[in-house]
């Protein structure tokens, strides 16, 4: 290694989201936002339902958000929700309408594995899943959308599963409340004392786990802020075939084993429908 790279990845370790201003949407009891103030950000939330505030009519400031982070409400997304309502569309356009009327240089959107794809007038976006698994003993799959305007692309990690313990929290969570905020990344409890039982595991199952926001928050610092801005250009990045998210390299046209599965599934499944 030269002595010029050593001190670039030298000073790559040392950045840190300083100085950045991240609003975070439908936060609740925010351990999304609490992963990116780790990071050294600075973190605002906006009115959340929880509290009795009321998202639709939230305004926000044009052009001083550097990043709008949030989980819009999930239920109707998930494959286990058997009379979907139209709530979380309705949610997710309010995430949309946010992050356009702020002007912010990127966005994050946390959902389920159903949420519909969407974009973003002026936003780059980029779609990838996420496993708890990767991160902990207990699984949990996770879509993030990432979109920025100047046109940074992440390279996320991906995992093939290993033993785990169990599940993620879930509504109607049979273990304690001790356990179920400890599964979600944290070392304390949190102190919901206005909230019942059934509804302080119901918000706690709500949150994005820690340890997902975590790594998400890091990689954004790493290679969002830790990049230049011609490295982060997407015309040399070179997304992988199958539609996970993930950045190839060379000649290669899929990031991984799994990868080219799926590829050559999507082949095969257009053969069929064309015959
Ligand atoms: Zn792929």
């Amino acid at each position: 290694m030269s002595q010029n790279t050593a001190h670039n990845e030298r000073k790559l370790k040392r950045v840190i989201m300083k100085n950045t201003l991240i609003l975070s949407l439908f936060p609740s009891i925010d351990l999304f936002g609490k992963a990116f103030e780790e990071q050294g950000a600075c973190v605002v939330q906006a009115q959340d339902k929880i509290l009795g505030g009321d998202i639709c009519k939230f305004k926000p400031v044009s052009g001083r958000f550097d990043g709008v982070i949030g989980g819009s409400p999930c239920q109707d997304f998930s494959r286990l929700n058997r009379n979907p309502s139209t709530y979380g569309y309705k949610m997710l356009e309010e995430f949309k309408r946010v992050v356009f009327e702020s002007g912010a240089d990127w966005f994050l959107h946390e959902n389920v594995v159903g949420v519909p794809e969407f974009e973003i007038e002026g936003y780059i976006i980029q779609r990838f899943t996420l496993d708890l698994a990767w991160f902990s003993d207990y699984s949990r799959l996770r879509v993030f959308t990432f979109g920025s305007k100047r046109g940074t692309v992440l390279n996320p990690i991906y995992k093939t599963n290993k033993d785990i313990k169990g599940t993620a929290v879930v509504g109607g969570d049979a273990r304690s409340y001790e356990a179920c905020c400890e599964i979600q990344g944290l070392d304390e409890p949190l102190d919901l004392s206005f909230l019942n039982l059934e509804s302080k595991k119901q918000v706690i199952a709500n949150a994005v786990p820690l340890q997902m926001g975590r790594y998400v928050a890091g990689l954004i610092n790493k290679e969002y802020y830790g990049q230049s801005i011609e490295q982060s250009k997407t015309e040399n990045i070179k997304l992988c075939l199958c539609g996970c998210g993930r950045r190839v390299l060379g000649r290669a046209k899929t990031a991984n084993a799994t990868c080219r599965k799926r590829v050559s599934r999507k082949k095969a499944a257009q053969e069929c429908g064309k015959s």
